[in-house]
């Protein structure tokens, strides 16, 4: 028989706040949160916060971010996490939320694909463009290989080293992971469907140089066909563009698609939709559904902007809505950070000016 006290299902966590999404604006809502004295857990399906700064162009510097006249990606996504150390947020990475359902209590369920379980007084959604997924390759039967033999991603380089290879694409991650691979590989070989590349011309420089140097190959075509033997990936089958087949040595193929977002679970949860996005009023960031809030790039009211600066305004305003939905009686004003008292202590930076 089984034990009912065993099989009994975890209670849910009760968290404050929840913030759905923790890139750049996700973020800086734990911030604006914290000032004003209340704590969030925050969730992203990446394994990694930061969103698409991290994701999708960590190198690359940003121009726009008030007062810091030029600021890398991935730095400012360093920055904020220093920012918002003060609150001790609770991170929970590498799991989607699938679920929130308002409860009768007025509270929400927040359910990820991880089986963390929260109730939360107020769910912020801060899920920018969505998930990003990467474009897969159209081949029969390959995603069976995924993440063994076929990747879209490089975690390790050098699970790469010593293997034959085939990189497909024309985009930077191609172009870069080809340079960075030509000479670690046993044999490496690029396939894209043209000769022009999207990439930065000193990389695809860089990549015809080592083609002419006989270090490595391009073809122009498509991968159509792989060839497994003993469960290993041993060839795969490229079509040109004359149409003629050709076959490569290949351990492991890299591609390199581009991500696209998938608006996902988000789409299911009942909120008023216009264009993928969700809507909003300008004065409180709330969606259809109050206690449900939605900033950054995942909202869309008359005159919205997808600039980071934007979510950092509207993560201000939502944080003053937030505070009113979960304690309607309590008396707000508004505190600058260089002179209040307990705004300072909440910063841990209490007596540091006289
Ligand atoms: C190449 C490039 C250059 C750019 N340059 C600039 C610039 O110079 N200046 C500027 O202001 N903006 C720039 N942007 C835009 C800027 O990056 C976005 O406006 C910003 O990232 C939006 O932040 P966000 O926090 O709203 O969303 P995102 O950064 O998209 O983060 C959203 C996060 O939510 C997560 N998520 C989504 N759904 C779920 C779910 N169901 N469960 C869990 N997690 C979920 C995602 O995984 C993601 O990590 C640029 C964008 C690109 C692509």
């Amino acid at each position: 028989m089984s034990d009912p006290v065993a099989a009994a299902p975890l209670p849910p966590t009760p968290a404050e706040v929840v913030i759905i999404g923790a890139g750049p604006v996700g973020l800086f809502q734990i911030f604006e949160l914290g000032l004003l004295g209340m704590h969030a857990h925050i969730i992203d399906s990446l394994a990694q916060v930061g969103g698409q700064c991290t994701e999708l162009y960590p190198e690359k510097p940003i121009y726009d971010i008030p007062a810091l006249p030029i600021c890398g990606a991935q730095e400012l996504i360093d920055r904020l996490m220093e920012q918002v150390k003060p609150f001790d947020a609770r991170f929970h990475l590498g799991q989607e939320v699938t679920e929130v359902q308002p409860q009768p209590d007025g509270r929400f369920k927040v359910v990820t694909s991880a089986g963390t379980n929260l109730i939360a007084g107020a769910v912020v959604i801060a899920g920018g463009v969505g998930s990003f997924q990467p474009r897969r390759l159209a081949v029969p039967g390959i995603d069976g290989l995924e993440g063994k033999h076929v990747h879209y991603r490089v975690k390790a380089s050098v699970d790469f080293h010593g293997k034959e290879l085939v990189i497909c694409g024309g985009g930077d991650s191609a172009l870069d992971w080809t340079v960075a691979l030509a000479d670690k590989a046993r044999g490496l070989t690029l396939v894209h469907r043209r000769a022009e590349f999207r990439a930065a011309p000193a990389t695809v420089a860089r990549m015809r140089e080592l083609v002419a140097a006989g270090k490595m190959r391009f073809v122009e075509g498509n991968v159509v066909a792989h060839h497994v033997d003993n469960d290993k990936l041993v060839r795969v089958e490229v079509q040109g563009a004359d149409g003629e087949r050709l076959q490569l040595p290949a351990e492991k193929v890299l591609a390199f698609f581009g991500l696209h977002p998938k608006l996902g679970p988000i789409a299911e949860w009942g909120l008023a939709l216009e264009r993928k996005a969700l809507k909003v009023d300008t004065e409180k960031f709330q969606t259809s559904m109050p206690g449900i809030f939605a900033v950054g790039d995942i909202n869309t009211y008359p005159g919205k902007k997808k600039l980071i600066l934007s979510g950092f305004h509207e993560a201000a305003l939502a944080a003053f809505a937030i505070q009113a939905h979960l304690f309607p009686d309590k008396r707000q004003f508004l505190q600058y950070t260089t002179t209040s008292p307990i705004m300072q202590k909440r910063l841990g930076v209490a007596g540091a000016d006289g």
